[in-house]
């Protein structure tokens, strides 16, 4: 079954349960200074769930673009991680609630007119005390109980405001993928295996988190959920991790004629094969929904997406900017659900070829200094590139910390982020001073003062915050 299909297969089943189909939102948040990208289907309804509008119709769902930075590090290591993906989901806004979610979810993955799952290849978590939960999965769906695993971790908390217990949906890759873990508890949640994969999460947002910690039953409870399509086309194209669907697989030839290499001989090569399909693609939305590189924020994410795939173009051989010529063959894939990506296709490789073309300038030398700098470390019998040495890879050469990282720990080595990190700030303050600017901690600390999500800071790259689910 083609992505495409089965993105139209979700729409279609929640459309004939009397939801209102919602287009995909642009990348780049319209109202929410609390986030950096969205990130999640729920994001650009948060002013539904809320109650700053009501929508004319409490029944919703889309299929949404969404980047996640918390995921970088992931890419091309497991088999389920991208930065750019796309959430397919229903919501309920104060209509519907659990029953009618579980059961739909169950009749979408497992009816043969839908998807057709193997329903003895589905289990679910579920938080330890939602018994309602149980029951439903338990005797309304008829899943053994031994299928049905409570965890502490499904609770949907971000702080004040409504948050609810969770139910995860994992599917059964097959046993040959783990020959170690003797109970499926073992394997939960995700975690570094790639057996159990998980592939949609129900929200149940059921709860008032109120300002003095208590918690109080909402009056009208919600309903969010994610299901992530290049997961479900990884499953419903039998092969064995999401860079292998039709979603990616043509980015991940054309990148193999390029470099006269090809995907599937060496590990290494793989996750540069994969790294550079992920990053290109996020990079092309990015840019499309009117993201450009950048020294900061979202335009800081976009440079060391490119410039973290044009190293891995090195690993493969490529010398020259390439990464723009990526771009159409992104488009031909997306284009009949993101028609975006194909209308400003032009602009984005200019932006794309420019930013390589540049990095291109400093990329021979500073590699040969990182090299050095691995070199000596070993020599010493350090295991470590100390802050300093990454700052400067940084500040001279333009290297993002996680392209140095990437470098060292395919020598074995670690990179000292904390020292990084003192160093940033050391020259933030330098430039501060040579400003004469008394108020320099107003954007982070006006940001990081609205937040209304809990945040999570990923690397230097303060102001991106992640919201954990669906
Ligand atoms: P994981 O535990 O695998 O990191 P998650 O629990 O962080 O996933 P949720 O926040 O629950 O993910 O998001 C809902 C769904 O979106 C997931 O069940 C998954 O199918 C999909 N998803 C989440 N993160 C990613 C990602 N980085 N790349 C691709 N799909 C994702
Ligand atoms: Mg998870
Ligand atoms: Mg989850
Ligand atoms: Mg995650």
């Amino acid at each position: 079954m083609k992505a495409s299909e089965i993105r139209r297969k979700f729409l279609d089943f929640f459309a004939s349960k009397g939801h209102k189909i919602e287009p995909s939102a642009p990348l780049v948040p319209i109202d929410d200074p609390s986030l950096l990208w969205i990130n999640a289907g729920m994001a650009p309804l948060k002013k539904y769930f809320d109650g700053r509008l009501v929508p004319d119709n409490p029944r919703i769902a889309n299929a949404q673009k969404c980047i996640r930075t918390n995921d970088i590090e992931n890419v091309g290591k497991t088999a389920r991680h991208h930065t750019l993906f796309e959430m397919l989901g229903n919501f309920s806004i104060g209509d519907y609630f659990k029953e009618e979610a579980i059961t739909w979810a169950w009749e979408f993955l497992t009816s043969k007119e839908w998807i057709g799952f193997d329903p003895d290849r589905l289990s679910v978590t579920i938080h330890p005390e939602d018994d309602e939960a149980f029951e439903i999965w338990h005797k309304k769906i008829g899943l053994p109980e031994a299928r049905i695993i409570r965890h502490e971790d499904n609770f949907w908390d971000i702080g004040e405001g409504p948050c609810g217990p969770c139910s995860e949906i994992f599917y059964d890759r097959g046993a040959h993928l783990n020959h170690t873990a003797k109970s499926p508890e073992e394997l939960y949640p995700g975690g570094e295996n790639e057996r159990y994969l998980e592939v949609w999460n129900l929200v149940f947002s059921q709860f008032n988190h109120n300002p003095d910690g208590t918690y109080t039953e909402l009056p009208k409870k919600n309903i969010d959920t994610g299901m992530g399509l290049e997961r479900m086309a990884s499953i419903l194209q039998d092969v064995p991790t999401n860079f292998d669907t039709d979603l990616f697989r043509p980015i991940i030839d054309r990148t193999a004629e390029l470099s006269g290499l090809r995907y599937g001989d060496d590990r290494e090569q793989d996750v540069a094969f994969k790294v550079i399909a992920d990053h290109v693609r996020a990079v092309t939305f990015a840019i499309s929904d009117g993201a450009l590189p950048g020294n900061e924020g979202r335009g800081y994410v976009i440079r060391r997406l490119l410039r973290r795939a044009v190293r891995y173009g090195k690993v493969l051989g490529i010398d020259r900017p390439f990464l723009h010529e990526l771009v159409p063959v992104v488009g031909a894939i997306m284009g009949d659900y993101y028609p975006e990506v194909v209308e400003k296709a032009d602009l984005i490789r200019r932006v794309i070829r420019t930013e390589e073309e540049r990095f291109h300038e400093t990329l021979e030398e500073g590699l040969s200094l990182l090299q050095e700098l691995v070199d000596a470390a070993k020599r010493e019998g350090r295991d470590t590139i100390t802050g300093e040495e990454a700052f400067r890879l940084y500040d001279t050469y333009g290297f993002p910390l996680d392209l140095t990282e990437d470098f060292a720990a395919e020598q074995g080595l670690k990179v000292d982020r904390d020292g990084f990190e003192a160093e940033m700030a050391k020259q933030r303050e330098r430039a501060r001073a040579a400003r004469g600017e008394v108020s320099g901690m107003r954007v982070q600390g006006g940001v990081l003062g609205d937040l209304t999500m809990e945040s999570a800071f990923v690397g230097y790259d303060r102001l991106e915050v992640e919201t954990r689910v669906a």
